[in-house]
């Protein structure tokens, strides 16, 4: 690692990876990708589905449909897609319609958690192979403006000529902390709630013909990554709690028969405009405190039969597959989540129950939390997500993007700035 670098971009995933490839790619630009953890590439690490279909990941305020379909060709140039094909999408939609639901058709591919080590790995290769230098286990502390460097966890000290900052979702703490510093103005008014649904692949025979469907609700409601084939609920550690998520392996594995998905309803707190994640993080905490620090789980049945989930009777007579999320606790969700967020959800699985009949079977599981707080919304200074100038915010972290493929393509519009295209 040399100490000065044209560009600095903190953070290997695919926001990332997006902008270390342009530049690397489109310029002779010295490049150095930094990133704490011991593997590299975020969220590419889990389940690995791409979505190059706008605006499915792309926050329609900062996107527009033209300028998407170009960078996600430069994406799938990278991460080389094999898309699935849907099957009855004009039955579904027409079901969906007459129940004023919208239902989304989209180019997807996944690759599945246990086929994304080959896929980071053949990445890192080729982007090394074109003179980018990639440091792991290096995480980045702080930024001094002035200097134009960085500083890492070992106190050592970087100078940039651009800084690219793609923490992550897991990185939005951290990344308002350096905004602060920076001076640089923000909100996060917008955060995602919901839970996620498990069930016997059976009892939601869509995903058969449609992998991961998108269905637009009422009430800012929707569902989000549907996994199915060797398909696990897993919990993510935030801060304060743990929010719930979802991933599957590729077709080559054992199937499990299960398939589970997000039903999440965008909150958006306007006045007073107060913070999404802290809102996030009490709702988590509180889902903590009736659940002992772990996400609430409760089967379908007991839900309508208003009684809470024991683990007594959680596998009892039609409760007939475990969960896959073994830790979660069995409880009452009503208890835990406020009443226009539970409204709201419960009535799109309703509807969800008529489009595709079965999925709201006794014994389906919802675990709850599940909390996407990845709407900071900088004051970018231009079209390219400049936070300040020679200093880039891109990805979750920055709210510029929702997914793998926006993700990256979110690196592509930052390296544009930097290249002046
Ligand atoms: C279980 C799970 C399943 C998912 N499945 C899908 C899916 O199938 N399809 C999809 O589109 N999206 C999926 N996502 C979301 C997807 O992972 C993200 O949308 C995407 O990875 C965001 O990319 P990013 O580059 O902004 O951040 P990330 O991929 O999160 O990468 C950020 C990186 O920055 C590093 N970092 C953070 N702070 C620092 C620091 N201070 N110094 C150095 N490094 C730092 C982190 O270690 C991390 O590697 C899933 C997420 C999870 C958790």
């Amino acid at each position: 690692m040399k100490t000065y670098y044209d560009v600095i971009i903190v953070g290997s995933g695919p926001a990332g990876l997006g902008c270390a490839f342009e530049l690397s790619e489109h310029s002779d630009k010295s490049v150095l990708l930094i990133d704490k953890r011991k593997i590299s590439s975020g969220g590419l690490r889990n389940d690995c589905k791409q979505n190059y279909t706008f605006p499915v990941g792309f926050p329609t305020d900062l996107w527009d449909r033209e300028q998407t379909t170009v960078l996600l060709d430069v994406a799938a140039a990278h991460l080389k897609p094999t898309y699935h094909s849907g099957q009855q999408m004009d039955l579904y939609a027409e079901r969906a319609e007459r129940y004023g639901v919208e239902m989304l058709r989209i180019s997807q591919a996944h690759v599945g958690t246990d086929k994304a080590p080959e896929l980071i790995k053949r990445l890192i290769s080729k982007l090394e192979a074109l003179g980018a230098d990639v440091a792991l286990e290096c995480e980045m502390r702080n930024v001094d403006y002035a200097q134009k460097s960085i500083t890492l966890a070992d106190g050592s000290v970087l100078q940039f000529g651009d800084l690219v900052l793609a923490p992550g979702r897991a990185g939005f703490e951290w990344l308002q902390m350096i905004m602060q510093s920076l001076g640089v103005e923000y909100i996060d008014n917008i955060v995602d709630i919901g839970i996620r649904l498990e069930t016997r692949e059976e009892h939601y025979s869509i995903v058969k013909d449609y992998y991961d469907p998108k269905f637009y609700f009422p009430g800012s409601v929707r569902t989000f990554c549907t996994n199915s084939g060797s398909a696990h609920v897993v919990k993510e550690k935030y801060e304060h709690y743990y929010s719930v998520n979802g991933h599957s392996l590729s077709h080559e594995r054992e199937a499990n028969h299960l398939v589970n998905f997000a039903m999440l309803k965008t909150i958006r707190l306007t006045d007073p405009v107060a913070s999404g994640s802290e809102f996030a993080k009490i709702l988590g905490q509180m889902a903590m405190q009736l659940s002992g620090g772990e996400p609430m789980m409760q089967r379908v049945g007991d839900f309508r039969a208003n009684k809470r989930s024991t683990r007594r009777t959680f596998n009892d007579d039609l409760y007939d597959f475990e969960p896959t999320l073994k830790s979660a606790t069995p409880g009452d969700i009503s208890l835990a989540m406020p009443a226009k967020i539970l409204r709201d959800i419960w009535s799109a699985l309703k509807t969800l129950d008529a489009i595709v009949p079965g999925v709201l079977h006794p014994s389906s599981i919802l675990y709850y939390p599940e909390i996407k707080t990845y709407a900071n919304k900088p004051r970018f200074i231009d079209s390219h997500f400049a936070i300040k100038t020679h200093i880039y915010a891109v990805g979750d972290g920055a709210g510029t993007s929702r997914g793998i493929t926006a993700a990256w393509a979110s690196g592509i519009r930052a390296a544009h700035g930097i290249m002046g295209t």
